[in-house]
């Protein structure tokens, strides 16, 4: 008997990625649970034939169900363009389903055994989300030619507020930046509101210090809504939540032996989401979340579609991708599914999929990224296909 499942928003994407995905669902789902999807496909010629309308539509389709799961999509540029003979250079999907969604991003590495981080003490994962208006990335920038005086203006309602920033003897630049109070606030509710689900502590880094009223103002939105909307939950949850500075933050996430979530500003989460995904290892084990404020979430893996391994498969070779973080992807997104529906069943299958994955590479069965980084002598490299299969069979036992 299959397992029964209510609806979730199923994204098909470009590329290796996407048989990837057609193998996933063929060998590890479709065999175990009645998939019951809406299904879109954000492949990238089915994009340009609907005006990239099929985008949009899957993020409300998200909105609506409550859960979506996506799989790996071109962002065209310049060479896509002529490749795929495009009518326009379509948006990034995630830029577009993001906005629809007023999502933030969560990165988590998923873990196993068999390779180790570069950090030692780092045995659980540590997940950083990002948020991603404003600041450096909507900032407006000046060159200024010569002596003068640079000052901020703002004209509102009630008149003018003006200060000084600095009066050039000679050459320099300049930069403007902005965030909004609404979009830190939703920020923060989609961190605390993961924090919750996941049972993992939040820690939130800014420069305080410095920027008093700035990143000070991120500091008091976080302490805000934590007191005003989470405080009791979490406290029932056995979790917290904390403010440092992020010179402290870095410090102590070195130290830390993981396990927890990471609040970083958009230019923070930037360069330290890299930097925490190549320390504990591949891309290709790096999850990826999408979570809205009001609670609705979509699951993908953080690479991309793989084009180089996508190429050599249409010329007609055998690869060894590493499907993980994308059957992982479809395991969160039906974990979360069963836990809102209470269908405990789907819950657990997702659960028995994670296990019989991590399970197939602590037996030493693993894809060629993976047993690169593994010295062991007993590590067997499988192409995907062999790698699913051998995942298959230990989900049938
Ligand atoms: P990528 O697809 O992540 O691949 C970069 C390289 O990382 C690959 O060439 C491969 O290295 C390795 N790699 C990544 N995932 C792997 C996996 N599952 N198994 C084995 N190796 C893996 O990034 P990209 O080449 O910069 O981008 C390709 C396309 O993906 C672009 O069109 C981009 O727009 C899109 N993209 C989409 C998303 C998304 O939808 N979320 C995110 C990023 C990029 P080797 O070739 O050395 O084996
Ligand atoms: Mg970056």
């Amino acid at each position: 008997m299959r397992i029964k499942m209510n609806p979730i928003a199923e994204l098909d994407g470009d590329e290796m990625t996407r048989v990837l995905w057609g193998w996933i669902k063929e060998e590890l789902l479709e065999p175990f649970v009645e998939l019951n999807t809406e299904y879109y496909d954000l492949g990238l010629p089915n994009r340009d034939e609907t005006g990239d309308a099929v985008t949009v539509q899957a993020a409300e389709a998200i909105r609506r169900l409550g859960v979506g799961v996506k799989c790996a999509t071109i962002t065209p540029n310049a060479q896509r363009m002529e490749e795929y003979h495009l009518h326009s250079q379509w948006k990034s999907p995630n830029a577009t389903i993001r906005a629809v969604l007023d999502g933030t991003v969560f990165r988590t590495p998923i873990l196993t055994g068999r390779i180790k981080p570069y950090v030692q003490g780092w045995a659980k994962p540590i997940t950083i989300a990002r948020h991603a208006y404003g600041d450096i990335y909507k900032a407006v920038e000046m060159k200024i030619p010569g002596p003068g005086k640079a000052e901020l203006v703002f004209t509102g309602e009630n008149g003018e507020q003006r200060q000084e920033i600095f009066t050039f003897k000679g050459s320099g630049i300049l930069q403007g930046m902005h965030n909004r109070d609404d979009s830190i606030e939703n920020f923060a509710r989609a961190c605390f509101g993961y924090a919750l689900s996941r049972g993992e502590d939040l820690w939130f880094s800014a420069k305080d210090t410095i920027s008093k009223t700035y990143d000070g103002n991120f500091r008091d939105i976080f302490q805000r809504v934590y007191d005003q909307e989470y405080k009791s939950a979490f406290a029932e949850k056995g979790i917290s939540y904390f403010y440092t500075l992020i010179d402290d933050a870095v410090a102590r996430v070195i130290r830390s032996n993981g396990g927890f979530i990471w609040a970083t500003k958009n230019y923070d989460g930037d360069v330290m989401s890299d930097m925490v995904s190549t320390a504990f290892g591949s891309l290709a084990m790096m999850t990826s979340v999408l979570v809205s404020p009001d609670g609705c979430y979509e699951y993908e893996a953080a690479h991309g579609t793989v084009t180089r391994h996508y190429y050599r498969y249409q010329a007609g070779e055998t690869t060894s991708t590493n499907p993980v973080a994308t059957i992982f992807a479809w395991s969160g997104a039906l974990r979360r599914r069963g836990e809102l529906d209470g269908n405990g069943e789907l819950s657990a299958f997702a659960d028995r999929l994670e296990k019989a994955t991590l399970d197939t590479i602590e037996a030493g069965v693993m894809t060629a990224d993976l047993s690169a980084l593994c010295a062991d002598a007993d590590v067997r490299k499988a192409d995907t296909k062999a790698f699913l299969k051998a995942i298959r069979e230990r989900l049938e036992t």
